[in-house]
């Protein structure tokens, strides 16, 4: 008894992330960046429509736990989405009739783009985004966003 020769095993170190908000530090920050509706269904964030952030490219599909990886969406369209490519949930949104908001969906692709090729890394996520991003390049403006309607 007493003997002092095991040691205690070190501890694991404990890891060195960058700055990782907490969820509502988050969603704070997402909505101030992007502003208070639903990227999918363009519904007021707030009351009833329960505001949350989810993945762009999701992290089933290498997508990194970035900000630049986050958008706002209420929490039925998130739970709704799943693990679809945002594309396809987008237009799935269209096909309801609901007012995704495309551009939105555009500056966050780009954004995220920048985001990776600045910090590097994300093997996975670097083609998938590249295969939104040239989807979301072909589709046609939406009708009606043009000034074609005479006064
Ligand atoms: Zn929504």
């Amino acid at each position: 008894m007493g003997t002092m020769s095991r040691r205690r095993p070190p501890a694991p170190p404990v890891p060195v992330r960058p700055r990782q908000p907490g969820r509502a530090e988050r969603l704070t920050e997402v909505l101030e960046r992007d502003g208070d509706t639903c990227i999918w269904c363009g519904r007021v964030l707030g009351g009833l429509v329960q505001p949350t952030t989810e993945h762009v490219v999701p992290r089933l599909k290498g997508g990194p736990s970035w900000l630049a990886n986050e958008v706002a969406a209420c929490r039925r369209c998130n739970a709704e989405r799943g693990h679809r490519a945002p594309v396809d949930w987008l237009e799935e949104c269209e096909r309801r009739g609901w007012q995704p908001d495309a551009g939105r969906l555009g500056r966050a692709l780009d954004a995220l783009q920048a985001a990776i090729d600045r910090e590097g890394g994300q093997r996975r996520a670097r083609p998938y985004l590249d295969a939104q991003l040239r989807r979301l390049r072909r589709r046609r403006p939406p009708s009606g966003d043009g000034r074609t309607v005479a006064s």
